[in-house]
């Protein structure tokens, strides 16, 4: 407890204090009394009575000068601050260093790649490939034998392209090169080149290089080039960003390899339109690869590589499945038969059967479908525009093949699906006939019209909204890009330019008068509406058939066309 001055000056009469420490600059004392406690007492400022009275009554008296404690204490205190200071600065100094040594590990980061990890890939890897392809054996035989060449003065690859979509292999057949002709591969995508700071992408290339040529001979393999190879002051950033600075460095880096020093680059794309003219001039990518879709031998093939280890029950055959899949390249025809892998495993089955292989289909195509509604009025409306497309389908003449029509939904979407088979002629030529396009119109129409028929022009819904955006597209398509309408064989408003948003700005967009702006609305209307007539006059004498299918939709919710084709064909004999 702490006692008063009053107090301490009493104690000090009776005799109850041994001593007395007096501490002037803080302006207190510390009492020692008899029983041997000790309190902290305030004085006044140089007070002269406690030293009178310990005097007086024989007190002893002790003053402490704390400057020098004080002294003590501020040098700890600045030591301990300067410490502090020191150790921030270098834990800011590390880390910046740390960040530049980042910097710099971008730069090698990825570029390399450890030969070991790597599966070693040959042509029988890639199915459905052309072995015979020149630039192929070239190639390999380079890489095998530079010698061979050499001594024959021929003047090897530099760079090829592998121009294809996407998934068909262009990474497997860089890799099944290097596996065949048994040299190291180093692979990066272009899009790894471009960092945040200018400068890491360039630095790069000059590391991949060093690299690459301390292994030479082998491959070096840049995906999707298009990403740092696109027309060099296209943008609106002007021409000094951090892509061209690193394409520079690429083509820099190219330029400076010796004649047949053993690094050939093989880089690939799905845009060479959009690649500038320097990476394509000769001594550069001067060598293009196309890899199409594959054909449906080559799918079969495809299917029968990825399907060596899976299952197969017996009652699979996979010639059907090419079948079945045209479009499909060859990283959708491995995801195939990886997912009716997973749905067999689901199944609790030890081998993959065609019931997997549908539903893996299904999805590949449409993604997860959701249920049908429940509500019957609209559900009966949905099964008459399902019902109507179907019809129609099967009634004009088209290269696509109607498969089966479903009340279950893809994602976003509002009413049910048609399925259509793609033609793979159209797709292997990618020829569209006039007559083709008109009746992909006439089939998008069909929804449309049976709704008109059985539900009157006032009860039609939006659900055909996305039938109705294709209308557009593709009469648009036809009047403005095919030259297939009255308008003549014109297409206006080429876009070989606009790939480039800069160049797409800057450009004077108008490349024709309004009239003819008013003239192409005007046709791709009358395409439309002729298309909805021909619909309507397929479907109006057909209205009791619709019914009789659209109860069958509603209790199968799926339908094969077959079962449509049969229906339609006896009530066509009635
Ligand atoms: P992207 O352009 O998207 O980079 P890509 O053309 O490089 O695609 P890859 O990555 O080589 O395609 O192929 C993806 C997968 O598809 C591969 O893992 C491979 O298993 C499979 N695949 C593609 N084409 C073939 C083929 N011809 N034979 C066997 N498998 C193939």
């Amino acid at each position: 407890m702490n006692k008063s001055y009053s107090q301490l000056l009493t104690d000090i009469e009776s005799g109850e204090i041994i001593s007395i420490i007096l501490i002037p600059n803080r302006r207190e004392v510390i009492v020692e009394f008899i029983n041997g406690q000790k309190n902290l007492i305030p004085i006044f400022y140089n007070d002269q009575k406690i030293l009178r009275i310990s005097e007086e009554y024989n007190v002893p008296l002790t003053v402490r000068d704390i400057r020098s404690e004080q002294r003590l204490a501020n040098l700890i205190t600045g030591f301990g601050l300067t410490l502090i200071f020191v150790l921030s600065l270098s834990f800011l100094i590390r880390r910046s260093s740390k960040l530049l040594s980042n910097m710099r590990g971008f730069a090698s980061r990825s570029s390399q790649v450890n030969e070991d990890d790597i599966k070693k890939y040959t042509f029988d890897d890639v199915a459905g490939l052309n072995e015979e392809s020149d630039e192929l054996n070239e190639i390999v035989t380079f890489l095998k034998n530079p010698q061979k060449l050499i001594d024959l003065g021929a003047i090897t690859p530099k760079g090829v392209l592998l121009v294809g979509p996407p998934g068909t292999g262009k990474t497997l057949l860089a890799r099944a090169i290097a596996g065949e002709a048994d040299v190291p591969f180093f692979s990066i995508s272009a899009s790894e080149f471009v960092e945040m700071f200018v400068g890491v992408g360039a630095s790069r290339v000059r590391d991949l290089f060093r690299s690459a040529k301390s292994k030479s001979p082998c491959i070096v393999f840049i995906d999707e080039i298009d990403s740092i190879g696109r027309q060099r002051g296209a943008g609106i950033g002007g021409g000094n960003d951090e892509r061209e600075q690193t394409l520079n460095q690429l083509l820099t880096e190219m330029d400076g390899f010796e004649t047949n020093n053993g690094v050939i680059v093989i880089a690939a794309t799905n845009r060479p339109d959009v690649l500038d003219q320097a990476l394509t001039r000769p001594g550069r990518f001067d060598r293009r690869i196309y890899i199409s879709l594959p054909d449906r031998k080559a799918r079969h093939k495809i299917l029968s590589v990825h399907a060596r280890s899976k299952p197969l029950s017996d009652s699979v055959n996979l010639m059907d499945w090419a079948t079945k899949t045209p479009g499909f390249s060859g990283a959708d025809l491995q995801n195939l038969l990886n997912e009716a892998a997973i749905y067999t495993a689901r199944n609790n089955k030890q081998s993959i059967s065609n019931i997997e292989l549908d539903s893996a289909l299904e999805k590949a195509r449409f993604g997860l479908l959701s249920k049908p509604l429940s509500d019957s009025t609209k559900k009966r409306q949905i099964a008459y525009q399902i019902i109507g497309k179907s019809l129609v389908a099967l009634l004009i003449p088209s290269p696509e093949k109607l498969e089966k029509i479903s009340l279950f939904k893809s994602p976003g979407d509002i009413s049910g699906m048609t399925y259509f088979m793609p033609d793979e002629e159209t797709i292997d030529s990618g020829l569209l006939t006039r007559n083709y396009i008109y009746s992909k119109i006439v089939i998008s129409l069909g929804s449309r019209a049976a709704e008109i028929i059985v539900f009157g022009s006032k009860e039609v819904t939006q659900g055909s909204q996305k039938d109705l955006e294709n209308v557009y597209f593709w009469a648009n398509q036809m009047v403005t890009k095919f030259g297939f309408s009255d308008l003549g064989p014109i297409a206006y408003g080429s876009e070989r330019e606009s790939i480039f948003l800069g160049k797409d700005i800057m450009k004077n967009r108008k490349e024709y008068s309004q009239k003819t702006s008013k003239e192409i609305d005007m046709h791709i209307i009358s395409i439309a509406n002729n298309a909805i007539n021909d619909a309507i006059r397929l479907l109006s004498d057909k209205v009791s058939l619709m019914d009789t299918l659209v109860e069958e939709l509603i209790v199968n919710e799926t339908l094969e066309s077959e079962y449509i084709v049969s229906s339609l064909n006896s009530f066509l004999s009635n």
